[in-house]
């Protein structure tokens, strides 16, 4: 532990000194765990409604099936709200996530997601195969930036259409999800921004995700999931975050709560992300990186670049303009 950076070491003192951490959840394949009791009449904490008025026939996934979640569900989500969000705020968290996803080796219901250049005519893209990444361009229009030297090849993927405030509100959406059952009555107008489709109504000041990348090979079946409440006489921070980890990003979210916020109302925050365990070897890929991700934003993103850089070991090609690349 000696050899980690001052910046993290100051970042675990912040949080130990503000927040009691609840068991984080290693989800591993194989893992099933479903949250809340089964008990009959079934009651959904999003819309607030029972049994039956509402319907609970759906295995209800505690966080989108996209990040590669095949054992954690919840017993306390009706089929209607699972309806809401999986057509509305997952699909823009799941855009907006997808490069990372690629990127990551993420396996959602229908395996790594492939990224290729919008639109109808032929063009570049970037699938993986199971054994490694097949990087395809055209000579007419070169994509890739290969650099032998360094081993490692540059590129810009496109994000697809997203909402930046219903990609929070997925985020958000896990983390209230996760919150034991004691801590809903502090979330009540949350869980209705979280509902709202209309994407319009400001909820929070201060919104700050915090985006950690950690460069290099990181498996891609783990999922880190963990709450943090701030501890008791300590008013200057955010009632509660929710953390995720998953392939190379680490994703912390304010989960805003109107009751237990009051005391932040009109303060600036300063704060550290969470501190991550770092990298598998600083020396050859780098340092986390931590970036502020404003995701407040009401109106449709289109086009969005996203930088990604691939180191490999080897490298073969296949076809003319094609390219194999081991990641
Ligand atoms: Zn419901």
């Amino acid at each position: 532990m000696t050899d980690l950076p001052a910046a993290t070491i100051a970042a675990a003192a912040f949080y130990d000194r503000h927040y009691a951490g609840a068991e984080p959840i290693f989800l591993q394949p194989g893992m099933k765990l479903t949250l809340g009791s089964g008990e009959r009449p079934r009651h959904c904490r999003f819309c607030g409604k029972d049994e039956p008025a509402v319907t609970f026939k759906d295995e209800a996934h505690a966080l989108p099936a996209a990040f590669g979640n095949t054992g954690l569900f919840s017993n306390y989500e009706c089929d209607a709200c699972n309806h809401l969000f999986g057509e509305g705020i997952e699909n823009h968290l799941g855009n907006w996530t997808k490069p990372m996803r690629t990127l990551s080796r993420i396996r959602g219901r229908s395996g790594v997601p492939t990224i290729k250049k919008p639109g109808p005519e032929k063009g570049w893209r970037v699938e993986y195969s199971g054994t490694g990444f097949r990087l395809k361009e055209y000579e007419d229009e070169p994509f890739f930036e290969l650099d032998d030297e360094t081993k490692q090849v540059r590129f810009q993927l496109h994000r697809d259409t997203y909402i930046p405030v219903a990609a929070l509100k997925g985020l958000v959406k896990i983390g209230l999800t996760l919150i034991p059952e004691a801590e809903t009555q502090h979330f009540r107008e949350t869980y209705e921004w979280i509902r709202d489709p209309d994407h319009a109504r400001n909820f929070a000041a201060q919104f700050p995700v915090f985006r950690t990348f950690i460069p290099g090979p990181m498996r891609n079946d783990l999922i880190v999931l963990m709450l943090m409440r701030r501890r008791t006489g300590i008013d200057a921070v955010p009632y509660a975050f929710f953390t995720f980890a998953y392939g190379n990003e680490v994703l912390q979210v304010f989960l805003p709560s109107i009751s237990q916020d009051k005391c932040i109302d009109g303060k600036t925050l300063s704060l550290p992300a969470f501190p991550t365990p770092g990298t598998p070897d600083p020396a050859r890929y780098g340092l986390p990186r931590v970036t502020v991700e404003n995701l407040t934003g009401r109106e449709p993103v289109k086009g969005e670049k996203v930088p990604a850089v691939f180191g490999f070991d080897s490298m073969a090609e296949s076809e003319p303009a094609d390219a194999k690349g081991e990641a």
